[in-house]
């Protein structure tokens, strides 16, 4: 049985050496990035059981993704490879440590091809949490068919939703965007977006507000980032603001989102007071911004513990 279940796309990510206009930079490091797969990596590093799957390119790319995430020790058995499309990729462009840009060849990837034929219902069914973003439903309309699939699945079956928005802004309008991101805010149990995401879903600008509107008045989870400052939560019982921790150097801000959804489903998975989660997801976002790539700064619960706790590495 598994803690967690999750998937979505993950593509090959060109990550510049230097720092340059892309049209200049020749060096690149060959890493992967995908939201639900950095998610999927933070909670197996963090102790938990996970299961991750995607439709890939039968190509090079394709079995390269499919091997670093078996390799971080997460379940791939239900990853499809397919011949029909090849494996999405996508090239980042650094200005500066925060200026980071990004450029997509994911267009009708093998990802985008997922239907809900593809899913596996028991295999959803044996998990603890569904993890889904607002990814998927950006990607093709059996992309969207597929995850509003696995979703009704969860509630069938008594497995909790937790939903990040990940709003793409390349990948869809605002208008459509917020009508989908809504309905599944709607039928999630948790709901992980940032302010911005929360912004535009609600129209309100405070935390307070946002996560009211979220709730659509039922027993629902709210967290709410906030970058360095934290996060906002709220459930039936609780309701607070968790400072951030401090950072001395912003290597690369991307994939602190996911970072923090992992240690919030993680405290969530261990029965913490929501508090408690939201101050995990916190340090998990913290040390990933403190190191270059998407998934190479997850951290293991130790060094979570560790931050937490106050105790810093020092050299023997
Ligand atoms: P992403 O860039 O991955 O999409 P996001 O916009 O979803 O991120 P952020 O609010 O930027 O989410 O970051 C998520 C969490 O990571 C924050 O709530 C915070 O806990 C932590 N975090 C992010 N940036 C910093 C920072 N500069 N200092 C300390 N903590 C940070």
């Amino acid at each position: 049985p598994l803690d967690v279940v999750t998937f979505g796309e993950t593509m090959v990510l060109f990550n510049p050496e230097q720092m340059l206009p892309l049209e200049y930079n020749h060096k690149f490091m060959k890493q992967i990035g995908g939201a639900e797969s950095n998610v999927a990596i933070g909670l197996k590093r963090l102790g938990h059981s996970v299961g991750w799957f995607s439709k890939l390119g039968n190509d090079p790319f394709g079995r390269y993704i499919h091997k670093f995430v078996l390799g971080e020790g997460v379940d791939t058995s239900r990853c499809i490879f397919t011949d029909e499309a090849p494996t999405g990729l996508f090239f980042k462009e650094k200005r500066s440590a925060t200026d980071i840009r990004v450029f997509y060849y994911r267009k009708n990837s093998a990802a985008s091809l997922i239907r809900p034929e593809d899913l596996d219902e028991e295999y959803i069914a044996s998990a603890k949490i569904l993890h889904v973003t607002g990814i998927t439903p950006a990607l093709s309309s059996s992309s969207r068919d597929t995850v509003f699939k696995a979703i009704e699945i969860a509630k069938k079956r008594g497995v909790k939703i937790v939903f990040d928005p990940n709003l793409r802004l390349k990948l869809w309008s605002k208008e459509e965007a917020k009508e989908v991101l809504l309905t599944m805010a709607k039928e999630a149990d948790v709901i992980l977006p940032g302010l911005d995401e929360g912004e535009l879903m609600t129209g309100k600008l405070t935390p307070e507000e946002i996560a009211e509107e979220l709730s659509f008045g039922q027993a629902k989870t709210i967290v709410i980032k906030l970058g360095e400052k934290g996060a906002y939560y709220q459930s039936d019982t609780e309701r607070g603001y968790v400072e951030g921790f401090k950072v001395s150097q912003i290597v690369d801000p991307v994939g602190a989102g996911d970072g923090f959804a992992a240690g919030v489903i993680s405290g969530i998975l261990q029965n913490e007071l929501l508090e408690n989660a939201v101050r995990r997801g916190n340090a998990v976002g913290a040390i990933v911004v403190g190191v270059n790539g998407d998934v190479e700064g997850l951290p293991t619960k130790d060094e979570v513990e560790q931050l937490i706790n106050g105790n810093h590495h020092s050299q023997d």
